[in-house]
């Protein structure tokens, strides 16, 4: 299986590195119109669920950036910093919080490098929740120079809120599926409508 946590909202992934900041964010617990609701993969007591999680989300990030096999050992006490990581990483793509702490910022050590061939590359450093952060926060961080944050969004569909990568020419998108959340909303809206005009 690729991509875990995005493939439970049927997503195609973001492209590159950046896909495992959607990973990250699609690791929340969320509300699928028409289908069961997903659990959070980084709840307490859930550490098996968040390591199997792990593996195959860093094992796709080493590959889609080919690095040589990565691995991220996490513990009870990384969940809740990565859920803390999860919530600020939303904030910063401009949707609202979940209730979790309001952290102002956060901070990870990265090492660039320079290649013997001219590429440069940042590699995350540390272990567990705080070697996530750094991959993380990395990502973003080229992803913001390379111009495509900005199509990494929050579905506007709040219950859902899945972490969608717009391909839309104009980047335009709202909803991480037009079909699903968008559709609900539409007759959310008809309904309310109605309602208002009864
Ligand atoms: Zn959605």
């Amino acid at each position: 299986m690729n991509r875990p946590a995005s493939e439970r909202h049927c997503l195609t992934p973001a492209p590159g590195g950046l896909g495992l900041v959607q990973e990250l964010l699609n690791t929340a617990p969320a509300e699928r119109p028409g289908r069961p609701d997903v659990p959070d993969l980084l709840a307490d007591g859930a550490l098996g669920a968040a390591q199997e999680w792990a593996d195959q989300a860093v094992r796709d990030w080493a590959r889609e950036t080919g690095r040589a096999d990565a691995r991220l050992t996490l513990t009870e006490e990384d969940l809740p910093k990565l859920r803390c990581l999860r919530d600020q990483v939303r904030r910063a793509l401009g949707a609202g919080d979940r209730g979790g702490d309001a952290v102002r910022f956060t901070s990870a050590p990265v090492v660039v490098g320079l290649a013997g061939d001219g590429t440069l590359t940042l590699e995350p450093e540390g272990a567990g929740a705080r070697w996530l952060a750094s991959a993380v926060l990395a990502e973003a961080l080229l992803a913001q120079a390379s111009d495509v944050w900005r199509r990494l969004k929050i579905c506007r569909n709040a219950p859902c809120a899945a972490a969608f990568y717009d391909r839309s020419r104009n980047n335009s998108g709202v909803w991480h599926s037009v079909r699903g959340c968008g559709n609900a909303a539409h007759v959310r809206a008809c309904r309310e409508r109605r309602r208002v005009q009864a």
